[in-house]
This record gives C-alpha cells, structure tokens and sequence, in this order.
C-alpha cells in the first residue's frame, strides 16, 4: 500500500517559533521521503543540539538525536553498519560548522553514501542567537550587543575542498524547491550536502524572509524590487561533472557562485560528482561480501543471549611480537 505524506508525520508537539523557517525544511525531507516511497523502516534521520536538533522527533522513521557537533560520527556509523539504511543528517550551522567542524571535513574525504542538511540561520538559535559560523563579518543581529567580529564560513567551498560529491543549497520557504534537492541527494551517489537558507525570525532580524524577498533590493534599471534568491538552474548554470577530465573547470566555476551573496544569492545544484568511489566501494574492495553481511546482518549473541562475538582473532592479527 502506498505511503501517505501523513504516514511520515508524527504527533510529537512542535515547539520552533511561530514562522521559523525549520517548518519549511521538515515539510521538505517529509515529501521528499514521501515522494521516494521509502518505507518507514528504511529511513534513519540523525540530529545534533540545537533547534534543528528536533527534527527527528517529527519524522515517523528511525530517529536519533545524537549529541552537539557529531551528528556525521553517528550517521556515518549507522550508514556503515547497515548499508540498506537511508541515512539523513541535520543540524544547525553552529553545530555543523562550529564545534563540528572536523567532522565535516573528515566526512568529506569519506565519501559516504548519505545526506547531511545544514539548516543555516547563522545564529546559535537554542541558546538566545548568539553569532554562528555563517554570520558574516561586521554584522550586528538584535541578539548581539555588538557588532560580529569574526569572518564567516562559506560551507559551500568548504564542502567542496573537503571532498562533497553532491553540493547544494536550499531556501526554507521553497519548500517544493527544496524538496527536490533533498530527493537529489538522497538518489546521488556518495556524500551529499545541502546548505538551507533558513531565517530565524526571532534571533536574526537581518537575513529575514522579506530580506531574501528582497523588498529593500531595488534594480537600479527599473526601480523595481528584486529577489535576493534564484535558481541555478534558470541561469544555465550545470554544476554536474560529466567526466573526470572536467573536474578542476566545474571547481573552479563553483567557487565563484559559492561567493555570491548580497544582491544576489544562488540555490540549486552547485556541484556532483560521481565519479569519486564512495567509502563503501572502498570497503568492498577490501571485504567483498560488506553489502551482503554488513555488521547489522551479523548475530551478536546466540539464543541464550550468550555473545558470540570473539575479538581473540581480531587480537592475534594486532599482535606486534608475532
Ligand atoms: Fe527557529 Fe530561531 Fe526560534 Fe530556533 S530560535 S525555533 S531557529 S525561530
């Protein structure tokens, strides 16, 4: 029987901000798994601390809310360990970029097979709006007794150098457009990244909806209002790497869409890439029956709950004095 959007959905209360752009991105994974017809069962959506840290609790699949920064650790380990497992990350700017920084970056030389989405609002909304990573140099939100003296992150190239194969990013309030994305994601093979627009009305009154509306970005042409926001794909724009040979050409061409911002923010697809293995190509060459008994598959412990996992040869191949 066909799953509704509704089966996706659970009763947990919600308790985002009145217009916090988090509903648009929920909304997004939701259609998107339900357009994908994934059984409950077959998806795991994994969190770190924040706002975004909920979003699990709203998803009627598996859902683990794991701890501040190392929501790529967990996620990894559960793609690995059960590679049938759609595995879905998210969190917020702050948790991804921050504290989580490394994590990103070692994700990326991996190349597993998931999703992680950054719901980007450049304040640490959970605990009052303090600046983030993505908060850009000399901006002062009402949350900040001053202006922020840091420079700011752009996770866009960052994703790139370290090694994302699927690069993006999204505005919370298209949720259609959005929802796209993530089923892009999901189907690409290797590590996706999608960066998402996500305003934080109650902590950040600069990047707000009617900011990215653009209502005070007038054309100097025709004096009319112009949309901060557009699409990629609607400027000819194609992120995708068809053959090896034209890698360093799309690099460089992302790069500098990577640094748009102001008057003018792209989203879509920046960048794909499949012709990097994903780690676990690389783990099949090494143990060719992964896929078929990966770690999830293997008994643990016999009918008497007795374990019967023995690491003696795991010991003996360790040993040093052989
Ligand atoms: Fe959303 Fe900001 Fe409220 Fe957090 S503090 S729920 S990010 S509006």
């Amino acid at each position: 029987m066909a799953l509704k959007l509704s089966d996706y959905k659970t009763d947990v209360h919600n308790d985002w901000c009145p217009g916090c752009g988090d509903f648009g991105i929920l909304n997004a994974i939701q259609m998107a798994l339900s357009d994908m017809q994934i059984p409950l069962h077959r998806a795991a959506i994994f969190s770190g601390i924040g706002c975004s840290g909920k979003t699990p609790h709203f998803i009627h699949t598996y859902g683990i809310h794991t701890l501040h920064g190392r929501v790529l650790p967990f996620a990894q380990g559960a793609k690995l360990s059960n590679p049938d497992l759609e595995i879905l990350a998210v969190g917020g700017d702050g948790d991804g970029l921050g504290i989580g920084a490394g994590h990103f970056v070692s994700a990326g030389r991996r190349n597993v097979d998931m999703v992680y989405i950054i719901f980007n609002n450049a304040v640490y909304g959970l605990t009052k709006g303090q600046a983030a990573p993505t908060l850009k140099l000399g901006m002062k939100t009402k949350s900040l007794p001053q202006a922020n003296v840091n420079n700011s992150v752009n996770p866009i190239a960052l994703a790139l150098v370290a090694g994302f194969t699927f690069i993006a990013r999204g505005y919370s309030y298209d949720v259609r457009h959005l929802k796209d994305l993530i089923r892009k994601a999901v189907e690409h093979k290797g590590l996706a990244f999608i960066d998402v627009l996500q305003p934080c009305p109650t902590y950040n009154d600069i990047n707000t909806k009617e900011w990215f509306q653009g209502l005070d970005n007038i054309n100097p042409e025709n004096g009319r209002q112009m949309p901060r926001i557009y699409k990629l794909e609607e400027t000819g724009y194609d992120g995708v790497v068809y053959e090896p040979g034209e890698i360093n050409t799309k690099m460089a061409k992302m790069i500098e869409r990577s640094n748009e911002w102001g008057n003018r923010i792209p989203v879509g697809i920046f960048y794909k890439n499949e012709h990097i293995p994903t780690y676990q190509e690389r783990i099949v060459a090494r143990i060719p029956n992964y896929i078929e008994n990966p770690p999830s598959k293997q008994h643990i412990s016999d009918t008497n709950s007795k374990p019967t996992a023995s690491i003696n040869r795991l010991l003996e191949d360790l040993r040093v004095d052989k």
